[in-house]
């Protein structure tokens, strides 16, 4: 183990909400992969802990490979989205006039994905389930008591999909088996309740807990995924110790045992041409690289080596550190997708997106896989933040230190709103009415919360903020309330107005400079707000011979104040009370003075009209 060992955490600790359960999964599975017929069949020892107050009647698992045959949920979804994902639909129109044609409609039997419980038992007797597409619903013999533990004993067939999306066999890349969303997986009863949401489209949660996994395959497959191999010597494929002498395999396939603790998925991926590097990090942590012998990106899979590193470093210091032994970046999958210990990323043609995909990819093993927060529930939560870090990690690590490294999520933002089809962070995942609001709504608008955050309550602030929150979340189920309050505990300020205004409600910002005079030779100010979004202001005057002075007006509502992040004198100004929609001051100077005066010259607020941010004299 590295930094910390994750099973001394203890569970108890509640910092915000005293009444804070979790569950708790322990699950132990045998699974026998064909590679020809790309079926598998497996068992499910799963130790499944009630640590919530309720006795539980039911329980839901997730059967994700369902979602990949014609009529499912995701395949109807597909056929009356009006930007479908490009990767999931054929084109038989032309570009300017598309005709979309799902991919999973078109999937022949020995195509499709399944997965199928054939056999539950709960502590040895059997239980009624069934299936409704993507969820099995089984109605226990005997409730679970609060504080009780109790054994499924699942026996279970599946087919891996023609890869469609996430998941699935002999990809445009060529990897053979993409294994994520594989295994029958208990769905999260938490505050709100069970989520037994059916695979349509989007992002998941989970139940805390520890896998040990044996994977039976063809021995010519080389393996990475979750948790840390446990016949490492065994194995060989580069896992082995160094100086180790594997010995021959006789027969024709391995059992490859992983383990993993403190987790809430396993996913793995299997080919037998991956090539596979291995790099120790000065932090203890072991990186795994599985890719393609493919000309076309060897060498950025390589070049992207030492970069997953620095990224390492930059995410251990910058929110807190990973703590789990290994992390593997692997070929597969289509775009990227985030799991325990784990990524599935697609391509490597080109370096840039390569390298800005494992960065995204790694950044989620903070906001996903540690800081559990429910996905379908608050994509912007896990999207967002990790948008926001890892653009902040790439700003650096590349060298471009721009400004505002933001600039395109409030670009974003921006086209989102012109465009009418804004919904607010609230929505469900699944339930925007076209792809481009959710992926604005989960990455741009999710950053730009984090990044607005910075102006609201000070850079510094905002990253004490995310260091709290990793030392008070990690391994928990935070929600929008948590990091609000977070911030609040951080800055000594009142922040409700911020989580209600940005994540709530598509009300928007709008603050504009409406008049300016002068009188006495002094110059007087006028603000208006013209959004419904309170925000604090920042206004910069420009003077003509070449200095400046910053004038800030609290809001009122927010009760405190940000330090000064200009190195210029500052002068604080009577709070704004949201309610009014102006607010004066005045400048110890002529307008003649003047050559601008610049509301957010950050261009961290996301103002949606700047036309009227800047005022200069004729
Ligand atoms: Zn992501």
């Amino acid at each position: 183990m590295t930094n910390s060992d994750p099973r001394t955490v203890p569970t108890t600790e509640q910092p915000n909400n005293p009444a804070y359960w979790q569950q708790h999964v322990d699950y132990k599975m045998d699974v026998n992969m064909d590679v020809k017929t790309f079926q598998y069949t497996g068992t499910q020892k799963l130790k499944y802990t009630n640590n919530s107050p309720e006795s539980l009647t039911k329980v839901f698992y997730h059967l994700f490979f369902n979602a990949f045959q014609p009529g499912s949920e995701m395949d109807i979804r597909l056929q009356n989205i009006q930007d479908p994902d490009r990767r999931m639909v054929n084109n038989l129109g032309t570009k300017e006039n598309p005709e979309y044609e799902s991919r999973i409609a078109k999937l022949a039997p020995d195509e499709i994905g399944y997965l199928h419980a054939t056999s539950l038992k709960q502590d040895g007797s059997e239980v009624d389930f069934n299936e409704e597409g993507t969820i099995l619903v089984v109605n226990l013999n005997n409730p679970i008591a609060p504080g009780e533990t109790v054994t499924f004993d699942m026996e279970f067939k599946g087919q891996v999909p023609v890869q469609i999306r996430r998941s699935g066999r002999n990809n445009k890349d060529g990897v053979a088996l993409s294994m994520t969303q594989w295994y029958p997986k208990m769905a999260e009863y938490d505050f709100e309740g069970w989520h037994a949401d059916p695979y349509i489209a989007r992002e998941f949660h989970g139940v805390w807990g520890d896998f040990d996994v044996n994977i039976t395959i063809d021995k010519s497959y080389l393996l990475g995924g979750t948790g840390v191999l446990q016949n490492a010597n065994e194995i060989g494929y580069g896992y082995e110790d160094e100086g180790t002498k594997v010995k021959k395999h006789k027969g024709k396939t391995i059992t490859w045992n992983f383990k993993a603790h403190d987790v809430h998925d396993f996913a793995w991926a299997a080919d037998p041409e991956y090539i596979h590097d291995k790099l120790e990090t000065p932090s203890g942590v072991t990186l795994h690289f599985l890719f393609k012998n493919d000309p076309e990106v060897v060498d950025n899979w390589k070049k992207i080596q030492p970069k997953t590193a620095e990224l390492l470093e930059f995410y251990n210091k910058n929110i807190g550190p990973y703590p789990w032994e290994q992390y593997s970046v692997i070929q597969g999958g289509d775009g990227g997708m985030e799991y325990a210990m784990c990524t599935l990323i697609t391509g490597g043609k080109k370096y840039g997106s390569l390298l800005g995909t494992t960065a995204h990819e790694f950044a989620h093993s903070w906001f996903q896989q540690l800081l559990g927060t429910n996905e379908s529930e608050h994509p912007w939560m896990d999207e967002g933040f990790t948008t926001f870090i890892s653009t902040l990690a790439e700003n650096k690590i590349s060298g471009d230190n721009k400004a505002n490294p933001f600039e395109n999520a409030y670009k974003g933002y921006q086209y989102i709103v012109n465009s009418g089809k804004e919904q607010p962070l609230t929505t469900h995942g699944d339930r925007y009415d076209i792809n481009a609001a959710y992926s604005i709504a989960a990455y741009s608008k999710g950053c730009i919360f984090l990044s607005q955050l910075g102006y609201v309550i000070g850079q510094d602030k905002l990253m004490e903020t995310l260091h709290k929150y990793y030392e008070d979340f990690k391994f928990k189920h935070p929600t929008p309330n948590d990091i609000k309050r977070t911030a609040e505990k951080v800055s000594g300020m009142e922040l409700q107005w911020y989580l209600t205004d940005w994540t709530e409600t598509t009300n928007t910002i709008d603050y504009g400079i409406k008049n300016v005079s002068e009188e006495n030779g002094k110059t007087t100010v006028e603000m208006e707000r013209i959004g419904l979004m309170p925000m604090p202001v920042d206004v910069m005057v420009f003077y003509n011979d070449g200095t400046m002075e910053y004038f800030y007006a609290p809001l009122r509502m927010m009760y405190g104040e940000k330090s000064n992040p200009f190195e210029v004198k500052r002068t604080v100004l009577p709070d704004w009370p949201w309610a009014f929609p102006t607010h004066n001051f005045t400048i110890d100077a002529a307008t003649s003075d003047i050559k601008a005066i610049v509301i957010d010259p950050s261009g961290l607020m996301a103002d949606i009209d700047r036309s009227n941010n800047t005022y200069q004299p004729e």
